[in-house]
């Protein structure tokens, strides 16, 4: 086999847009690459790919390796694992990054265990030690509460990335790459499974992950009824969203997919609100991201304040209809 060399990114497409994802792993795999002095390329395989392979370029590759066939409508592990396996054993990179979304989870160990090599999955950082050229993979263990810093001599490292882990770069539509099609021929007697239908969940309003702020409520709101009026009265009139600590969501106070956390959801918004909750290292796994997280605890100890820009010491049912009312009239003045 030849050396393995450069930075291979797995893109991955959402309404036959390049995902958020994608653009955060070029952005982490071009620092990779450029630390390496080698190349950073990506995998784009769908049924249509559009302008997206440029798009690839202008977010930070220098290749594209594009495959387009009908059969990759919908991502199924069989099929794909075809078009991915092939692609790494002909082009031998040092290094492939995916993400840790639902197709990255399922792909990437897939993929490792095909090639007979290690995988990190849920990455918080990555970069090159200078003497060795491995990849220094930064992952959260012990369900969050620290963090350790992994790597693999086997080639290639395969790792999963956490979504809003890394910046994307400034998108430059100057920016010149190579772009290749790829022509494959899809062995169907090896796709043992069929997707018969996508039910696509309904948001009303802001997406969780898009929300520039988001209002959380943990177990401490006692039940479903405030998450749909003093939380959502709140979210509403910062064009936010509602999120959750998990114990709400096993309650079955709140839709599972608004849990965030090591289990749930990953978000970044400009405010976290966090309201009810205690800060448990496996929800702020979840939030840490956030610009400023704002908490309200009756606890004065509760340890969400040590995670906090701000605190307010008191009940949730006094204080955030207060907050609420407050802000109306500042911003109706
Ligand atoms: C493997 C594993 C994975 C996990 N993954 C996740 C995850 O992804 N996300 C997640 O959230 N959790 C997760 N957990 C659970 C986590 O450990 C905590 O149990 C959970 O986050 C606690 O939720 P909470 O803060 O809402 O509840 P609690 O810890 O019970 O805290 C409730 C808080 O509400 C306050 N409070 C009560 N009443 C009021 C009031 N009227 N006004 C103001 N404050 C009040 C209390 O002072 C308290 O601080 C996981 C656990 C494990 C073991």
């Amino acid at each position: 086999m030849a050396e393995n060399k450069g930075v291979l990114v797995y893109g991955e497409l959402t309404d036959g847009k390049l995902a958020a994802i994608t653009t955060e792993l070029l952005g982490c795999g071009r620092r990779l690459a450029d630390d390496l002095k080698e190349d950073l390329s990506c995998l784009l395989a769908s049924d249509m790919l559009g302008e997206a392979s440029k798009e690839v370029i202008a977010f930070g590759a220098d290749k594209v390796y594009e495959v387009e066939d009908p059969s990759l409508r919908q991502y199924q592990a069989d099929s794909y694992m075809q078009v991915v396996e092939k692609l790494v054993k002909d082009t031998s990179p040092r290094a492939i990054l995916i993400g840790q979304t639902s197709l990255g989870r399922d792909l990437a160990p897939r993929l490792a265990f095909r090639l007979g090599v290690g995988l990190a999955t849920d990455c918080l950082d990555l970069s090159i030690d200078p003497e060795t050229k491995l990849l220094l993979q930064t992952r959260p263990v012990y369900g969050g509460n620290a963090q350790a810093i992994f790597f693999s001599e086997l080639m290639p490292q395969v790792v999963t990335i956490r979504t809003k882990a890394m910046s994307p770069m400034e998108r430059d539509e100057s920016r010149k790459g190579e772009i290749i099609s790829i022509k494959l021929e899809i062995d169907m007697s090896k796709v043992r499974t069929a997707t018969l239908e996508v039910v696509k969940e309904e948001v009303a309003g802001v997406k969780l992950e898009d929300a520039p702020v988001i209002v959380s409520g943990g177990r401490g709101i006692g039940g479903p009824e405030p998450f749909q009026t003093t939380l959502k009265k709140l979210a509403d009139l910062l064009h936010g969203a509602v999120g959750a600590t998990r114990p709400p969501a096993d309650n079955g106070w709140v839709p599972e997919a608004t849990h965030i956390g090591l289990t749930g959801k990953i978000v970044a918004p400009d405010i976290y609100i966090a309201i009810a909750m205690s800060g448990a290292s496996q929800h702020i796994a979840g939030c840490s991201g956030s610009k400023n997280i704002i908490a309200i605890n009756k606890d004065p100890e509760a340890n969400i304040f040590k995670e906090a820009t701000l605190g307010v010491v008191g009940r949730y049912e006094e204080v955030v209809p207060a907050f609420t009312n407050k802000l109306k009239e500042l911003l109706a003045s």
